[in-house]
């Protein structure tokens, strides 16, 4: 298909009313050539190169676990991760597992060590088949000189669900600010820190709205994450409020969830080797909402600031305004 099926059921709301009960037949031709005008051809070029990219990888690459390769919550996830899921009270039960050691930083044990092994060797095993056959892969993002994206290789489907069944549900809770609930496309890899790997990684921002980074080995010294605020794009470079700092260090199978513009970094891994997975959360409904959304953002903390500094102003003003008022009433 041209386009993803989320980007039609996301767009089927605002539909004229006249095409709303119309055949589905007739209400995708006419989405599909509203897309076509608005999309261009580069793009779509861009997206089949990529289709094909990764029909060829899944079509040559054998993996080593077959089971990784379909969502098993119960191989996967700790029992406590698990079970929080399988309760019928989701919301609270998710909220008893979850710790927030700092404003937009949820943490909680998500992953088997037995799982944790089975993903590095499946990874190691890309790797190697990379190696051999001098296939020529992307890396995951423009900071990251070595890792993997998983995606490419056959697990899109089983972060999907990871997104869809799970993640997406712990963000409704605590990223509701950020489309968390409406979160509807990820990218999903893996990042290797280390002495013969990438050694840190600077201050930035995702692009996602919601990231989730889980440790999955092996043994490691430093690679703690910092984190200095949440900002929109224009407040991005602006400076940090001391209540804004903190310092978070990784244990294999804990999650960290945060805000994709949550701004951080990685300090040097000092010693051994250190692989993370990362899985960045999109949100198509939310991404489009922002572009219409031209004053404050409540994410952001500068944004926070100024909207607090201006009620400030205009109550000092009003104040004023009632004082001023009341001596033109005592003159008359
Ligand atoms: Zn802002």
């Amino acid at each position: 298909m041209e386009f993803t099926p989320l980007l039609f059921s996301s767009l089927e709301r605002y539909l004229p009313p006249n095409l709303l009960d119309k055949p589905k037949a007739e209400k995708y031709n006419y989405m599909r050539d509203i897309l076509r005008r608005y999309s261009t051809d580069a793009e779509r070029t861009r997206e089949q190169k990529h289709k094909e990219y990764r029909q060829k990888i899944i079509s040559n690459y054998q993996p080593l676990y077959r089971e990784l390769y379909t969502m098993n919550s119960s191989m996967f996830f700790v029992p406590s991760f698990h079970k929080a899921f399988s309760n019928p009270d989701k919301d609270q039960s998710i909220k008893d597992i979850i710790s927030q050691p700092a404003p937009g930083v949820v943490t909680f044990d998500m992953l088997q060590p037995r799982f944790c092994e089975m993903l590095l060797s499946e990874v190691e095993n890309f790797e190697k088949w990379v190696h051999e056959t001098k296939f020529r892969i992307m890396r995951p993002n423009t900071m990251n000189k070595y890792g993997a994206v998983l995606d490419d290789f056959g697990l899109e489907g089983t972060l999907g669900k990871l997104m869809e069944e799970f993640v997406r549900h712990i963000s409704k809770v605590y990223f509701a600010d950020v489309g968390g609930f409406a979160l509807d496309s990820h990218h999903g890899f893996v990042v290797e820190y280390g002495m013969d790997r990438d050694v840190e990684l600077g201050f930035h921002v995702d692009d996602s709205e919601v990231t989730l980074n889980v440790c999955l080995g092996k043994q490691f010294t430093g690679g703690d994450l910092f984190f200095r605020g949440v900002r929109c794009e224009k407040h991005v470079n602006g400076p940090t409020y001391r209540d804004e700092i903190f310092d978070y260090s990784h244990s294999v199978g804990r999650a960290i969830l945060h805000r994709g513009r949550h701004r951080h970094g990685a300090r040097a891994t000092t010693s051994g080797n250190r692989v993370n997975l990362l899985l960045w959360c999109r949100s198509s409904v939310f991404r489009e909402l922002k572009k219409y959304k031209k004053d404050f953002l409540n994410f952001c903390g500068e944004c926070q600031k100024e909207k607090e500094a201006r009620l400030v102003h205009t109550m000092a003003a009003w104040k004023q305004g009632v004082l001023v008022g009341e001596g033109d009433t005592a003159a008359s």
